[in-house]
């Protein structure tokens, strides 16, 4: 089954920029996933397409037009489209690899990339938008937290990384940071690789993969030792 995204932009020339290489492009050429990435201005009606107007209330910048995304939103997803409908916004959810894997294991996502102030609010009600963030901070548009999204979604698609396992012992999964890793030269710069990884003792391995970590989690991310 394809994972299908479809992201409502005002920039569709960004796609599938990173996104069409390495683990994710090679995917994407297998049919793994399939990307559309459709204009919102083409959805605009009036003699200058414009997208945007003035926040009502007054205050700096422009708001895109709640009839123009509609329309936009009305033309990419039917109704009855089982998929997700997520804005990017910095004042969604954070993102987590929970929900990542979530929307992974379904038919796939739209995404609406905002631009300017932001959205007028009444397109996030009519349409039920699921507003996602990527995090606290904010960016000049929603392709790259989209891209983002989708890349953390298809690295997890079947088929697409090497080795089906690496998704099992990553950071967050389990809600830890993940473990160091080494590989050769066995000295570089005067550091050795820690003896446990060179013992061939896949207990002693495990046993000191799990407490680094743990002393990780503990050190940098404490809040994630606490939902746990
Ligand atoms: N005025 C808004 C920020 C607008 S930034 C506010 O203060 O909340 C313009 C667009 O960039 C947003 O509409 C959103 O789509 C995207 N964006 C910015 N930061 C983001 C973040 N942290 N996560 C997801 N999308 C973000």
């Amino acid at each position: 089954m394809t994972f299908r995204a479809t992201v409502l932009t005002l920039f569709p020339e960004m796609f599938p920029g990173p996104l069409g290489i390495s683990l994710a492009g090679r995917a994407l050429a297998d049919g793994i996933w399939s990307l559309e990435a459709r204009d919102i201005r083409a959805s605009a009606t009036d003699r200058h397409r414009s997208v945007d107007d003035t926040p009502a209330g007054g205050g700096p910048g422009m708001v895109i037009r709640a009839d123009v995304l509609a329309a936009a939103i009305d033309a990419a997803s039917p109704a009855d489209d089982p998929r997700p409908r997520l804005l990017m916004s910095p004042r969604g959810l954070p993102l987590t690899q929970e929900r990542v894997a979530d929307l992974a294991a379904g038919p796939g996502v739209v995404i609406v990339a905002g631009r300017f102030e932001g959205i007028d609010q009444r397109v996030i009600e009519a349409r039920r938008l699921e507003e996602v963030s990527i995090g606290d901070y904010v960016l000049s548009g929603g392709e790259i937290a989209a891209m983002a999204l989708l890349d953390a979604c298809i690295r997890l698609l079947p088929g697409v990384m090497g080795n089906a396992q690496s998704g099992a012992s990553e950071s967050f999964s389990g809600g830890l940071l993940e473990y160091p890793h080494y590989t050769r030269p066995q000295v570089f710069e005067g550091r050795a690789i820690p003896d446990v990884l060179t013992s061939g003792d896949h207990g002693k391995i495990a046993a000191w993969r799990r407490a680094e970590s743990e002393r990780l989690t503990a050190e940098r991310r404490p809040d994630l030792l606490r939902k746990r």
